[in-house]
This record gives C-alpha cells, structure tokens and sequence, in this order.
C-alpha cells in the first residue's frame, strides 16, 4: 500500500517537473521579425547647443509668472522658424505651444506626440553637489547638462528637430500630426495638457493615438536581463490623499485618557500600513511580467512560465521591492501627521495624511472602501479629497499607434525587448488620453541604473549619443504617419 502510493507520488512529481520544463522551454521571446536599423543623418552638435540653450530658461513650475516661459517660446519660434511657418500654432493658456502638421489625407485619424518644458526646482541643498550650474546648459564632449535635460526638454528639442530637418527636405505626413509642450506637468498639467484635451474636446478633435513622457530604454536597470527593456507604458496610476482624523477631549496631559487622539490616530495608520491594497499578477501587471518574465535567464524563467503554480511564491518576492511591488498593487504611502501643538498639551484632534497611487485595476471608490475597512475604527474620521485622479484606462498594445512606436524603437535602439509597462507616477498623458483612442508612454533614450537618481534629481544629464537616438526615433515614426 504504502508502496503504491510512494509510486504514485513519484509519477505525480515527474509529471509536475515535466509541466514545468515544458511550460518553460516554450516561454520565450515572440521572435522579433528582423527589423533593419534606420540611422538618420542627425546635426548632433547642432542640437545639443540647443538644448543647452533651452535648459537655460528657468521654466521652473513653481514659479508660474517667471519672465522664462514666454522667453522659451519665443526661442522656440526663432530657433525652429520652418516649423512655425509650415505648421499651425496655437497657445494654449497662453503657455502651452500647440502645433497641428497638416497631413495629405484629411480622412485618417490624427495623432499627438507630447513632452513639457517645465521642470521640477532645484533644491538650494543640492546646488554644492552639481558638476555644472543646473540652469547653465553646459555642453561638453559627450553630454548636455541641467534642469530639464531628461525630463523632458530633451524630447521637446528631438521633436523639434526631427520636425524642422523633415519640413526642410519636403516631408509632409499623410495624416495630420500634433506637437503638445506643456507648462505645468509638473504640477498637475491642469491648464496645459489639460486645456488642450478640453480643447480638443470642443473642436472634435479625437486622437488615434498620442505618445508621451512614462517610461524608457531601460538598460541594466532590472537585474538578471540579458537586452535592454524598452517599457511602452499603457497606462498610468492615478494619484488621491485621503486625510484620517482623530478627535480628542484635550486638557492637560498630567491626567491623560487611557489612548489620546494621537494614539487612535497612529493604530489606524498602523493598520492601514498592515493592510496593503489587495494586488497581483492580473491585467496590465500580468502582461507586462509576463513579456519581461520571457526575458530571464533561469531560474526566474521558469517561475514567470508557470505562474499557474508558482504565481503566489512570485507575487510575495515581487512585493519586497518598492519598484514592483508598485507594479503590483496601489500603493499606501503615510506621509504627514499632526497632533497637538505642545507637549504637555493633550490633543483635541490629530490628523495623518496618506497618499495612495491607485493600480488601474482600482478606484477612489474601492479604495475608499478598503480603508474604511482596514481602520475599522468608528473613532476615526476618513476625508475624501475634492481633487484626485482615477487611474488612466489601459490602452491596446496590439493597436496600430503601439505596433508603430514598438517598430519605430526597434528600428532605431536594436536589440531591445518591448514591453507594455505601467507608468507608476501621473503625467500629461493622463490628460491627452482623454481625447485619444490609445495612449502611449515612452521616451527615446536609453538610460542605465544610475541615471534614475538623475530625475527630479541632482546633475541631471542626457547624451549626445540619447539626443541623437531620440531624434532618429521620432524622425522614423513620423516618416510613418
Ligand atoms: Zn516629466
């Protein structure tokens, strides 16, 4: 008896090893059909003085009625006089250049490419730390240095330029091409991108689809990769703060109630801590893992092909990094607290705030619902905010905007995967996706792990070598258009 069964386990085990070998040696990259690299003849130099000029203009987003915004659109006019002649430009806000490429068939849906000239302040603290004055736009021998440079003036000056050499040679798209620069992405994209998609809205404009800041060439940046990972973002998290509040009867704290409003308060953050959104491998996160899975060397290749039983084991390790956990789930972030206003005086209220980056498969509502469960405290007090936003819809990577930017990133970066990611911070694309059918999220540059503390960051820098790329991109992509 005890025979048999130990030969029934055994062939169970063989066959549950045979699955996973099986599932595995199938789980590989769709093979990428041969795709030619097209290499524009590019004014490098010529570009990135430009960009230095560009990263000289303090369009920092908090200072809104600085002199520098209209002065850098008033460069852009002269710098790229064809395109101001050939295309129309309208100002939106005053601020946000808007600027429609009439194409040959008035029939085809037209599509946008996006970026921002604004930027994010330098903090006084850092200043000792740059190699080259943030707002002075040095240019040395391989790179353009500043506030700006990757996030996301270089995609403004590759758009321009790219534009400027293809007018120049007689290129006219077939359908009609929209050019977005926002002012205020920064901080919220309201009266820029925002404007324009209510705009869009009003005139009957619809996008087949627009193409955005999200993401990048990510190269050495997610460990055991054998090729560099181009993330074409298909969606984007949503951003609400909800405030806990806790009331108390205050008085002196030399005779304190057995738990003050402090204390009421840090158990329901506590709890709110211990109990993360519900998340996992489904929608947008299992597709994206399951293109990146087919990347892996072994072992992580054999997990990602058999999520059928390895999925919750995945989930868990995928879950201890603050990068994919954010992939996974929205996300709980307790970032401010408030109590009483002196020591040895008792709280009459005590306030936390929390912000949540909602997964697309989420909303305010359902979130809402979670914390009011997670608290399970009829003592505290949960404030839903007036201003959030939803996560974005996730658009289609098998749709014909995906299909030629995918093409279009192959054709200029090589042998890179593509893969349909999720941006996890909010920006205009949010907005442009409204009035479009698909939105998409990718910058043409291929960055490495050390760039990422460059964004928002200190010495923040792009390469000639990415300026030139970048412009190549959207040279072949618009030469598809
Ligand atoms: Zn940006």
């Amino acid at each position: 008896m005890v025979k048999r069964i130990a030969a029934a386990l055994g062939i169970a085990l063989v066959v549950l090893i045979a699955i996973i070998v099986f599932n595995t040696i199938i789980f590989t990259a769709e093979e990428d059909e041969a795709i030619a690299l097209v290499t524009h003849k590019v004014n490098v130099e010529q570009a990135a003085q430009r960009l230095g000029e560009a990263v000289r203009f303090e369009t920092d987003s908090t200072k809104r009625r600085s002199a520098d915004f209209p002065r850098f659109i008033a460069w852009l006019e002269e710098t790229y006089p064809t395109v101001h002649t050939t295309m129309e430009r309208q100002l939106i806000s005053n601020q946000t250049p808007l600027f429609r490429w009439a194409g040959m068939d008035a029939s085809l849906k037209p599509v946008l490419l996006a970026a921002h000239y604004d930027v994010v302040p330098v903090p006084k603290a850092s200043l000792p730390d740059w190699v080259h004055p943030p707002y002075a736009g040095m240019v040395d021998e391989n790179f353009v240095w500043g506030r700006g440079t990757l996030d996301d003036k270089g995609a403004v000056i590759a758009l321009m330029e790219a534009a400027e050499a293809m007018i120049a040679e007689g290129f006219q798209p077939k359908r009609d091409v929209w050019f977005s620069f926002g002012h205020d992405e920064e901080v919220g994209g309201i009266f820029g991108a925002g404007a324009v998609a209510r705009k869009m809205r009003t005139d009957g404009v619809q996008f087949a689809w627009i193409l955005d800041e999200g993401s990048f060439v990510l190269d050495d940046i997610i460990p055991g990769l054998e090729r560099p990972i181009a993330s074409i973002n298909v969606a984007e998290k949503g951003t609400i703060s909800i405030e806990l509040v806790a009331k108390g009867a205050g008085g002196h704290s030399s005779m304190p109630p057995k738990q003050t409003a402090v204390g009421t308060l840090a158990r329901a953050v506590d709890r709110l801590q211990n109990n993360p959104v519900p998340g996992g491998l489904d929608g947008v996160t299992a597709d994206f893992f399951d293109r990146l899975g087919r990347e892996f060397g072994l072992p992580e290749r054999a997990l990602f092909a058999n999520t059928w039983l390895f999925g919750p084991l995945l989930e868990n390790q995928l879950a201890k990094a603050n990068t994919t956990n954010a992939m996974l789930r929205t996300t709980t972030a307790p970032t401010m607290l408030e109590g009483s206003p002196k020591v040895n005086v008792l709280p009459v209220e005590a306030r936390a705030g929390v912000n949540f980056r909602l997964h697309p498969r989420d909303s305010a509502d359902s979130l809402l619902t979670h914390v009011e469960e997670a608290i399970d405290d009829g003592e505290i007090t949960i404030i839903k905010p007036e201003n959030y936003s939803e996560a974005s819809t996730v658009s289609d990577a098998d749709a014909s905007g995906y299909l030629a930017i995918e093409k279009a990133i192959r054709q200029t970066f090589g042998n890179v995967a593509t893969v349909p990611g999720l941006t996890i911070a909010a920006t205009d694309a949010r907005h442009y996706g409204r009035v479009a059918d698909n939105a998409y999220r990718i910058n043409p540059f291929q960055i490495e792990d050390h760039d990422l503390a460059r964004f928002h960051g200190t010495n923040e820098r792009l390469s000639k070598d990415n300026l030139r790329l970048g412009i190549s991109f959207y040279r072949t992509l618009l030469e598809a258009q």
